[in-house]
């Protein structure tokens, strides 16, 4: 199967699955699952905060964050496309009696800081209390710049606010600006991080933050029916992800500029090829290209994407160069 749709359709490798089938395990509600714990103290160390949580997914970890941060009647801000604002079903409002601020993102996936400062409320009964900024890098496969990030992390101080990543895919950024984590990571008060996308484990995010703030959303993630018991076979195959699949993200960088460029070969396929950062590629297609047909032909192929405007194709640890050029001849064929 070659498949285009997300980073999360990564199967564990033997390696992995060993891992797993290896893990001595206990009852994590209790605090016994030895992996769960390992993973946790691992994670905390490798990115530089005093203590990370297990999580059931990413949705499940941004929306602890949040909770954690924010009280009820409390706001975050985040931009219009972030995923913890458009894709994660409204649960902090739902569940946390968080009200989301969202605001445009800038071209390049920020969050213009003037715009964030005019969106702070007053300390006034008539507004929700303005608590946390949340980021997302990378978003839509875009990378944040350092730079960005510390200023970000000045402002926020300036203005006594909390700074959250969603950082799902923070380990692309890191790839391609070619930095240790650390260097991201260490702007923030919290940041969620997956292991079932590129990074190639079946389950799981880690939320990184302070004692007390992980604490509270340990708490929450009881509250949420995410208190797992052996999920020391999840956590470890997550410990091998972040041991073994991070520095060969930039091969999967390499693999979407290949496609991309391939697809440029293609008539009625465009991709601006500066667009291309780490693993995501947003093509356009022409109109009188039905992709929806393309699609279902190619899957009798046993090659799968999902038809959108523009065409959105994902690589990961699943996408060789051979499924890129399997995918182009294929696509030929059908012109
Ligand atoms: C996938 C994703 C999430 C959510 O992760 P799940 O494990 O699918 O819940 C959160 N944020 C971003 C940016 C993502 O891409």
């Amino acid at each position: 199967m070659i498949d285009f749709r997300s980073d999360t359709v990564t199967q564990p490798c033997d390696a992995m699955r060993q891992t797993m089938n290896n893990a001595p395990l206990g009852d994590d509600v209790y605090g016994d699952d030895p992996s769960v714990n390992a993973l946790e103290k691992y994670a905390a160390q490798k990115h530089g905060f005093a203590s990370a949580l297990f999580c059931s997914s990413g949705t499940q970890a941004n929306l602890l964050a949040l909770m954690a941060h924010c009280e009820r009647g409390d706001e975050y801000i985040c931009g219009q496309r972030a995923h913890n604002y458009k894709f994660e079903g409204g649960g902090a409002a739902v569940l946390g009696s968080i009200q989301p601020q969202p605001i445009e993102n800038e071209a390049d996936g920020s969050l213009c800081l003037d715009k964030v400062k005019a969106a702070i409320k007053a300390d006034d009964f008539h507004f929700a209390k303005t608590k946390l900024v949340s980021l997302e890098n990378t978003i839509g496969g875009q990378v944040l710049s350092l730079e960005y990030l510390s200023k970000a992390r000045e402002f926020v101080d300036a203005h006594k606010l909390a700074l959250h990543l969603d950082g799902a895919r923070v380990y692309n950024a890191a790839a391609k600006l070619g930095v240790d984590i650390t260097r991201i990571t260490g702007h923030f008060d919290s940041v969620s991080v997956c292991l079932s996308k590129g990074l190639g484990a079946p389950v799981g995010s880690v939320l990184l933050g302070s004692e007390a703030l992980v604490a509270k959303a340990r708490r929450w993630r009881k509250v949420l029916g995410g208190g797992m018991r052996q999920a020391g076979m999840l956590a470890a195959a997550g410990q091998y992800a972040l041991e073994h699949n991070t520095k060969r993200l930039s091969d999967d960088h390499d693999n979407a500029l290949y496609l991309a460029m391939q697809l440029n070969t293609l008539s009625g396929f465009n991709v601006e090829l500066n667009s291309v950062e780490t693993n995501i590629v947003y093509v356009n297609v022409d109109a009188n290209i039905d992709l929806a047909v393309m699609c279902q032909r190619l899957a009798t192929q046993n090659i799968l994407f999902s038809p959108g405007t523009p065409l959105r194709l994902v690589t990961h640890l699943g996408i060789t160069k051979e499924s890129v050029n399997t995918f182009i001849q294929a696509l030929a064929a059908e012109i």
